[in-house]
């Protein structure tokens, strides 16, 4: 806090504890030093202790996003869920399957993947010479994949496109069919 007053600013990042980090000793002895008095053996934190942990979660939240929305990686993840809470909350309660993760990751069975890998020669789908067939190809206006995605619709009461996958996902029945 030392410091924010300062006018500097703070990163935290994890480090393995008692692994002779400079400065993480020293940081150890400040928590404790800190660390909220419990009053009247009552067991509750302090209200200002309680404030600076929202405080600091939903800074570190929307550090958080910032990153996703700007990291290079997980494209897909991204288009399926644009909010990284949104992903958390509801990826991290399902049980990941190596389909699953092939469908967010992008790396699908599908014509523009094994094209990457020269397993394929073109990137285009079947249904027309001008369609990369990606994920979200299949998933949101491939006629060859249609039956599939419309068996999913019926079974679940969930539009199959991106906008859709978050409610196909968070629920237990839904994801089964899917
Ligand atoms: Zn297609």
């Amino acid at each position: 806090m030392d410091i924010v007053a300062e006018g500097r600013e703070v990163r935290p990042f994890w480090v393995r504890a008692h692994a002779g980090t400079a400065g993480n000793k020293r940081a150890d002895e400040l928590a404790e030093e800190r660390r909220p008095q419990k009053e009247n053996g009552s067991g509750l934190r302090s209200f200002s202790a309680v404030v600076r942990q929202k405080v600091i979660k939903a800074a570190s939240l929307e550090e958080w996003q910032q990153r996703y929305t700007e990291g290079g990686t997980g494209e897909i993840t991204k288009c399926f869920f644009p909010r990284v809470e949104e992903a958390y909350r509801i990826l991290s309660r399902v049980t990941m399957t190596p389909l699953l993760a092939q469908t967010l990751t992008r790396h699908c069975g599908f014509a523009q993947y094994l094209n990457r890998f020269k397993l394929k020669d073109s990137p285009y789908c079947a249904c027309a010479p001008d369609k990369v067939q990606d994920v979200l190809h299949v998933l949101e206006e491939c006629p060859i994949f249609g039956r599939e995605c419309a068996e999913t619709e019926a079974g679940t009461g969930v539009v199959v496109a991106r906008h859709g996958f978050p409610g196909l996902l968070s629920d237990e029945k839904s994801r089964v069919i899917f």
